[in-house]
């Protein structure tokens, strides 16, 4: 199966999507409310999404996991959501915007998806402002903005350090009214299992209630996956413990191309690991970084503590090594940058994998004051976890799992290669090639739901002539009775081994083989290593309880399961892409001071994995990408 075309509209960047908009066909008003949607996921691709799909007539379905669409991990973010609003007026346009998102992807990405993305920005911030989001503004009443990672301008929009929740909120707002007006249909706590796919066009979902255990089936012209990333895989990062790759590695299992799984991003500014007893790291927002400085001491194995070390001996190897970003480079680069450090032996905290974040500078600036009101309740809440008062004393940070960058492959409409089926969000792969800019997600998952779902969402049904299929037909009776056949294998789990230390095993295996650094030997042992650890699992895990009841072993042995046939797609991956870019580091790629080295005549392409059957090695097919309007230069933030 060829990968489908990409559908990029023809003519000049800037007019492409306008020109599509208009070429798109539309569905008459008066029918809108004959066609029912489902969207799975309500973190803010979801919310927007189903909102917006609700507004104009449509009919919607939403599921989330959750008890709420509020508590989707969307609302964890912290830092803000980047515009092109240029409010500043410090050379900022959407051209700069779309610039510094290709190169931040190790261009990596498709150009039109990320100009439009860069377009659309401006209106999320309007249309936030509209429902209220209360965003950070300056004495004269207009909004804030701040820096970010890989730019040189401040484009950031913030709430404090809450964005995520307040976006969140207003989305779900948006939502509520929809719920309320009865155009959306909201399933809270209720998980997809499987998607129902009938001559490569998707025809409805397979759900379980997780309070009951029922499984049910869902029919309807289109569905669209909002289900966020999944870092999770990994065991510990700084996702919700419940993300998971269930709903689109199933998606891949009936059709849909998985497309750069490899690409997965490790922050540079987490709390570090301190032990066994963690199920989840807790992140420290980027935004720090305007303000901190990082550094270890130069010397190593230096113990001292940190106010004891004389300031001609400390390393602010960020400004040393790239004096034009410096605290402020891109997330990869400082990820690697801190792993390197530690690797010297310069790490400091009791396992020397750490590096001092320090805001001694800035308080001697600005005054504590300032500083408590730009980061204070991420001050707070770094002392609750560490027991150390960030004022005083530097804070310690550490690269971990936080975003990822591959997804279900999707073309210019967010429609993946099932007709019908679109992914929008983290879940998709659409904008940020190899690595993702810091507040870019929330742009991206915003832009999907509220201005880019919509109109292309409408042009699939309007130009699609299907009859919807009733739950009860064959295909979705079929599909339940593989659902219910795998949760019957799950709770026949009698084993004596938890499936949380499976997914611990499976996870370190992946941060010591796949994590910041790659190589072919490494990924070679990892996919060695999983299919009998898999093996095991489905030998040697208990799972309690039943089927039919409220059941969160059961819930997550069948994520663990899933994580444990898609790490191995990700090692093939990571294998197959013998190059370095953005934040997959394959260690044999790297220039002589250790910076990525891609092959642009190699790997100037999206990978995009076909499921060929358990047991056997997908398939990979590729997309080239075409840069048209930025020249292939090398990424360097010196
Ligand atoms: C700690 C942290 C801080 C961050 N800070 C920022 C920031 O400042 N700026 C920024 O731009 N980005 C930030 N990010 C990234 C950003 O928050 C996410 O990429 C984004 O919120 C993802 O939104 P989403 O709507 O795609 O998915 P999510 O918010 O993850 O929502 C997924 C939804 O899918 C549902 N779901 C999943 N699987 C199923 C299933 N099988 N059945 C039913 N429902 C399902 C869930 O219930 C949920 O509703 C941060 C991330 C983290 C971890």
């Amino acid at each position: 199966m060829p990968v489908p075309p990409s559908r990029v509209p023809s003519g000049p960047l800037a007019e492409k999507w306008s020109k599509h908009k208009f070429e798109m066909k539309l569905v008459n008003p008066a029918n809108k409310r004959k066609f029912t949607v489902i969207v799975v996921g309500s973190g803010l691709a979801g919310s927007s999404a189903a909102a917006s799909l609700a507004e104009l007539g449509y009919n919607v379905d939403c599921f989330c996991y959750q008890d709420s669409p509020r508590r989707a991990h969307s609302i964890a973010a912290q830092g803000g959501i980047n515009a092109a609003k240029n409010y500043q007026n410090d050379g900022d346009s959407v051209f700069r915007l779309f610039y510094d998102t290709i190169k931040g992807g190790d261009f990596r990405a498709r150009e039109a998806n990320v100009y439009r993305l860069a377009e659309v920005s401006v209106n999320i911030i309007d249309q936030c402002v509209a429902q209220g989001v209360p965003f950070a503004r300056d004495y004269g009443g207009l909004l804030a903005n701040r820096s970010f990672g890989g730019a040189q301008v401040s484009r950031t929009f913030y709430a404090r350090g809450q964005t995520g929740q307040q976006l969140l909120l207003g989305a779900y707002s948006a939502l509520s009214r929809q719920i309320a007006l009865g155009k959306v249909r909201m399933h809270p706590r209720t998980e997809m299992l499987d998607l129902v796919v009938v001559d490569n066009t998707v025809r409805g979902i397979v759900t379980r209630d997780l309070v009951s255990g029922r499984i049910e089936s869902w029919s309807a012209d289109a569905v669209v996956l909002a289900t966020g990333g999944y870092g999770n895989l990994y065991f510990l990062s700084t996702m919700c413990a419940g993300a998971n790759v269930t709903a689109a590695f199933r998606a891949y299992k009936r059709g849909a191309l998985f497309a750069n799984p490899c690409y997965v991003q490790i922050h540079p500014t987490c709390i570090p690991v301190t032990g066994d007893h963690q199920s989840k790291l807790t992140l420290m927002s980027e935004s720090l970084r305007n303000d901190g400085r990082i550094w270890v001491p130069k010397r190593p194995g230096d113990k001292r503590p940190p106010n004891q070390i004389p300031e001609d001996e400390r390393d602010y190897y960020l400004e040393r090594m790239y004096p034009s970003f410096g605290n402020l480079s891109p997330r990869d680069i400082s990820s690697r940058a801190a792993k390197k450090v530690c690797d010297e032996g310069r790490g400091v905290g009791e396992f020397g994998r750490g590096v001092y974040l320090d805001f001694a500078d800035a308080i001697k600036r600005l005054g504590r004051k300032t500083i408590e009101e730009r980061y204070g309740n991420l001050f707070e809440m770094y002392e609750k976890i560490t027991a150390e008062n960030p004022y005083e004393v530097p804070m310690r940070i550490y690269p971990a799992v936080h975003y990822t960058m591959g997804g279900l492959w999707v073309d210019y409409n967010l429609m993946s290669n099932i007709n019908g089926l679109h992914v929008i969000g983290e879940a998709n792969f659409s904008d940020h090639g190899a690595n993702r800019l810091g507040a870019s997600a929330l742009m991206q998952g915003l832009a999907d739901g509220y201005f880019v779902l919509p109109y292309t969402l409408g042009h699939y049904l309007a130009t699609t002539k299907l009859t919807r299929l009733s739950p009860s037909d064959a295909a979705f009776r079929q599909t339940e009775a593989e659902v219910r056949a795998r949760i019957q294998k799950l709770v026949s789990l009698k084993g004596t081994r938890t499936v949380v230390s499976f997914h611990r095993e499976l996870g370190k295996l992946m941060w010591d083989l796949c994590g910041m650094g790659r190589n072919a030997a490494g990924l070679k042992e990892a996919l060695a290593k999983i299919p009998p650890l898999r093996e095991r699992f489905w030998k040697e895990a208990i799972v309690t309880g039943a089927g039919e009841e409220l059941n969160v072993a059961l819930e997550r042995a069948g994520r663990v399961a899933d994580f444990l046939e898609f790490g191995e797609l990700l090692c093939y991956d990571a294998l197959e892409r013998d190059e370095s870019c953005g934040s997959h580091f394959r260690e044999e790629h790297q220039t002589p001071d250790g910076e990525a080295k891609r092959d642009d005549e190699r790997f100037c392409h999206v990978a995009c994995w076909e499921y060929q059957g358990d047991g056997n090695k997908p398939l990979r097919h590729v997309e080239p990408l075409q840069f048209e309007n930025v020249e292939l230069g090398v990424r360097s933030y010196k």
